[in-house]
């Protein structure tokens, strides 16, 4: 147990140290990314805003284009193409193609060279035939994107597509679906930007951080160095480290509260009480009178790792805190079943008397425990005694509705630690007893000159007033036991006779016992039940 916990105690603190400080760099580290995956995807919705608007206005002169009704190529149609091409600050080029696919006028003027669009392979939804690169001989300028449809072809720079404001170094690339990459900038990895198209996400590489949108038919893909997050993520672990180490400090505190307790008492007994560790040690009663072995008090233990026993003294006030007591006395009244039916069931003159706690009285839950236990056992509900405290008739209405309801079943009542609590004669009255049981404080100081000594005989004599047995505990010496027989006490338990013992050596005691003294004195009528006999017992 003791190296479980320490093994437990070492894991709970390297965890409380490690783990927050970890989760502060990663959420710094996480913060930081998803700050800068944020910028890219402004840069991506920036650019595909351009880009479309772009194709659109294309698209619309292409159109417009169309419908005007110019002789090809007159003077008013080069003048009116003219006209659409500086007016529209997306547009490149503006030219005339006729039937055959043979470019004849541009906005320049008639061409004087032979050129013809061969088919495009990216031909749009609505028609339009668009080819991503083109070298156009007329003006001998960089590569246009073409945009053509019926007679008319517009050209667009690519860099109309992706002219945003970015970060230094950010990379961006365009591509329009069913066409492909339209536009760059800044030289992004063709193979990756690929892969991002396929599968538009954001992440991280070793070296990069990126992120892609998709609109529509529109991707846009921005990339940028993975050192752009280093101040974001240097500010965020400056805040975050100090949280993380204040988290460390409380988990540690924490730890050592879980190793605490897992070191107490009651987390020992907890786990004992679902274990079921108890077992039962029986302290034969004697009959004073004849010296016979009338029954036995069972006292519970709790076997300790490596040998002997927790006192119930130390735990049972601990149990009784909580309902664990329940649980213990249903252990015990299990274990007695358990144990001595067939010694109960064989000699019907022996008892077996059960402690019970104060909350099984006020209660009375334990009635329908020891009926359920005892059904079909051949334990008669004569030979269980049950012994309670004072602190049992706190709650006097209660109490005494459930000592009635007892006797009802036939099990006989004893007032336990007799004397030790505040008791009056009065209040004694009022409860439906059978015994008292003097406390082993007050048998102690027989023949001794201490305050307990002269309280002693007017116990017994309360005793008696009441028409209750007497049994004295802790009995130890002849001349104690002499006096108690003087004083007509009729049961004795106590070390002068046996130690409380466990079950096999108990019922071998009683063998001996009943070989040399026969049965209790009261034996006769073939019972253990202290009532409705305790009132003849009582007068000597
Ligand atoms: P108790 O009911 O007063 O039980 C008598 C105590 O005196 C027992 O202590 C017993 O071992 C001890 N004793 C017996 N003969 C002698 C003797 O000659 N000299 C001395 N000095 N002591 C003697 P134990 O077993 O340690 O039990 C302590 C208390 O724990 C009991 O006091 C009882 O109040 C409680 N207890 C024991 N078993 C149970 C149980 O099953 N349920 C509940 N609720 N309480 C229990
Ligand atoms: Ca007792
Ligand atoms: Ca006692």
């Amino acid at each position: 147990m003791r190296a479980r916990v320490a093994v437990l105690a070492a894991v709970l603190i390297a965890l409380s140290i490690c783990l927050p400080i970890v989760a502060a760099f990663q959420l710094a580290w996480h913060l930081a990314v998803s700050t800068q995956q944020d910028r890219l995807t402004l840069f991506n919705d920036h650019a595909i805003r351009r880009a479309s608007l772009t194709f659109s206005t294309a698209k619309d002169t292409l159109k417009s284009m169309a419908s005007t009704g110019f002789t090809p190529c007159s003077d008013e149609h080069i003048a009116k193409m003219q006209l659409v091409n500086a007016n529209n600050q997306y547009i490149a080029g503006i030219g005339y193609i006729d039937r055959e696919g043979f470019l004849r006028c541009t906005a320049l003027g008639r061409t004087t060279i032979t050129i013809k669009h061969s088919p495009s392979p990216h031909v749009l939804d609505d028609g339009v035939s668009v080819i991503r690169r083109m070298m156009p001989r007329v003006t001998g300028s960089e590569p246009r994107i073409v945009l053509y449809r019926d007679n008319y072809d517009v050209l667009i720079d690519p860099k109309q597509l992706v002219d945003i404001s970015l970060d230094e170094g950010t990379q961006l690339a365009v591509t329009l679906e069913k066409v492909g990459v339209l536009a760059e900038r800044g030289n992004p990895n063709a193979r990756f930007v690929q892969s991002l198209i396929s599968d538009p996400r954001a992440g991280t590489s070793k070296d990069y951080v990126y992120a892609a949108a998709r609109r529509g038919e529109w991707t846009a893909i921005a990339i940028q160095n993975i050192d752009q997050i280093d101040p974001e993520y240097t500010r965020l672990k400056e805040a975050l480290i100090p949280i993380g180490a204040l988290i460390s400090l409380l988990f540690i505190g924490a730890s050592i509260w879980i190793i605490r307790w897992c070191n107490s008492l009651k987390a020992d007994l907890i786990l004992a009480v679902w274990r079921k560790e108890f077992t039962i040690h029986y302290q034969p009663l004697i009959d004073i009178r004849n010296g016979a072995c009338v029954g036995a008090e069972a006292l519970v233990r709790w076997p300790r790792r490596g040998g002997g026993f927790v006192g119930p003294d130390t735990f049972i006030p601990l149990a009784e805190q909580s309902s664990m007591i329940f649980s213990i006395t249903d252990q015990v009244i299990a274990s007695i079943v358990r144990e001595m039916a067939p010694t109960l069931s064989a000699e019907r003159s022996l008892h077996i008397s059960i402690n019970l706690s104060a909350a099984d009285v006020s209660t009375g839950r334990v009635l329908n425990v020891l009926e359920r236990e005892l059904d079909g056992t051949g334990i008669r509900s004569g030979q269980i005694w049950l012994e309670a405290t004072e602190r049992g008739f706190v709650k006097i209405d209660d109490a005494r509705d459930v000592i009635a309801r007892a006797r009802q079943h036939g099990y006989s009542i004893a007032m336990d630690d007799f004397g030790t609590g505040y008791s009056s004669l009065q209040y004694l009255e009022s409860l439906p007893l059978d015994a008292l049981k003097i406390d082993k404080s007050f048998v102690h100081s027989i023949g001794k000159a201490t305050a307990n000594s002269s309280v002693t005989p007017h116990i017994i004599e309360m005793a008696r007033t009441l028409n209750l047995a007497c049994i004295a505990e802790g009995v130890e010496t002849d001349q104690q036991l002499k006096y108690l027989a003087e004083q007509g006490v009729q049961f004795a338990q106590g070390w002068l006779f046996s130690k409380p013992l466990p079950a096999t050596e108990f019922m071998a005691f009683f063998a001996r016992r009943k070989a040399e003294f026969g049965l209790g004195a009261e034996a006769t009528d073939g019972g253990s039940q202290l009532w409705p006999r305790a009132a003849s017992l009582a007068t000597p």
